[in-house]
């Protein structure tokens, strides 16, 4: 018998014929080959574009609205879908029962819209199970210290499922999602992507953060934290698809049982493990900075008092008269901000011109190989000037590369950069 957090996302849970397949999903994965009883606990979204609809109306209702209430709006998505799934689950002949996070409780923080998950209690849940309930909960939400409803940000519905694997020490935590795994770089780019068969935390929560949007970056961080066994697959699949446990998608786990899996011959070692690319970002250039002691302070402590956050930094080294450039990226949607306040403090900072460029794209190269081979940087700068792309800014971690280059040439760079990695798919004739 394993205990398995199986999540599904939005797009798995538009409507009720949508469910009824979900609710058989979870049906098969209960019962396990050898004839046992899995103990199942479903973590499930709102319905595809809910949450942004309920978001629309707190703003209607009032363009400043009290996180508090908007709270309660927004995580009612999920409460009309875990009631939707344990009527289904019941239907069909299956013992099932919803717990909204206020009922378990889930606690977070107070932070409204934006909470973190503290704590959970597993008493009720565990009972449940016990009893060969299917315990369903509704991801996204929880309780704070107040008693009141909170959300844990966009996209929170991963981050439930981690905790809630967490807390009740299951075996894997299942995350369906309209994708059937994680790839070697965005498909739609590239048609020879390779589905991945595991992946390190590490290396997820760089190509989530670069731009592979397959789960929220801050339940890898947690994942990772508490050593929760992540298999990210596609709740699209028909009935004689491969069974979970089989791990059809891509599992999502630490370095330790990564080494395992490559000693076993169940995967072949890779130098570089997947490319991102990221459009999301924007590039300041502040020309003729002084260069001396406080002036790189200057630029980026209002920023960070404005939580924007700031990802490449280049400094070129002073020229003549003691004067530097400095190049910077930030979000996009923190551009008009970023500037205005380096606008603000011109005099303190002392600089000569502001240059802006939204039109800038991050591709990234990652790989725990890295760590112990050399040469994966040089590849990547070879490849890019072969075919004639600029490299504007150049930024490295422990096992990622990443450059800022013309966002005309993202395809294009992802495309050479896959094949210079040997990551295309053989061609099966
Ligand atoms: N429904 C929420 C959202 O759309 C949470 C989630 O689906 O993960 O952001
Ligand atoms: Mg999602």
């Amino acid at each position: 018998m394993a205990r398995i957090v199986m999540k599904f996302g939005g797009t798995s849970m538009a409507g009720t014929e949508r469910i009824r397949r979900v609710a058989n999903i979870v049906r098969r994965q209960q019962h396990a080959a050898d004839g046992t009883r899995h103990e199942i606990v479903v973590v499930v979204s709102a319905m595809a574009g809910e949450t942004d609809r309920l978001v629309n109306f707190c703003r209607e209702a009032n363009p400043l609205y009290d996180p508090a209430e908007y709270d309660v709006v927004v995580a009612s998505g999920e409460q009309v879908t875990s009631g939707l799934l344990a009527l289904t689950l019941q239907a069909m002949g299956c013992p099932a029962r919803s717990w909204l996070g206020w009922q378990l409780p889930i606690r977070t923080i107070e932070a409204h819209s934006r909470a973190r998950v503290e704590a959970i209690e597993a008493d009720a849940l565990l009972r449940a199970l016990d009893a060969g309930e299917i315990a369903v909960i509704p991801g996204f939400q929880g309780m704070s210290d107040q008693g009141r409803v909170t959300t844990l940000g966009r996209g929170g519905s991963d981050t439930s499922a981690v905790a809630v694997a967490a807390a009740i020490h299951a075996d894997r935590c299942d995350i369906y999602t309209d994708v059937d795994g994680v790839y070697t770089t965005d498909p739609r780019i590239v048609a020879r992507a390779r589905k991945l068969k595991a992946v390190t935390y590490e290396e997820m929560l760089e190509l989530a953060s670069v731009g592979a949007k397959v789960l929220q970056t801050r339940s890898v961080g947690l994942a990772m934290k508490e050593g929760v066994r992540v298999q990210v697959l596609s709740s699209f699949i028909d009935d004689n698809a491969t069974p979970a446990d089989d791990l059809p998608g891509t599992l999502i786990i630490s370095e330790g049982e990564m080494n395992q899996m490559v000693e076993n011959g169940h995967m072949e070692r890779q130098l570089v493990t997947g490319i991102a690319h990221d459009k999301n970002e924007a590039k300041i250039i502040l020309t003729r900075v002084p260069d001396r002691p406080g002036s790189v302070a200057n630029i980026f402590q209002p920023l960070s008092a404005a939580s924007i956050n700031v990802d490449m930094i280049i400094q070129n080294v002073g020229r003549d008269k003691g004067e530097t450039d400095v190049t910077f990226t930030v979000p996009q949607t923190d551009l008009l901000r970023a500037q205005a306040l380096l606008e603000d403090r011109r005099d303190v900072i002392g600089y000569n011109r502001i240059i802006t460029d939204s039109h800038i794209a991050k591709i990234s190269v990652v790989g725990v190989g890295m760590k112990s081979h050399a040469g994966v940087a040089a590849t990547m700068f070879r490849a890019l000037a072969d075919r004639g792309i600029n490299i504007q800014a150049i930024t490295t971690s422990e096992i990622k590369v990443s450059v800022m280059i013309d966002e005309d040439e993202t395809e294009l760079a992802v495309r050479v950069l896959h094949s210079a990695y040997g990551l295309d798919e053989e061609e099966t004739a």
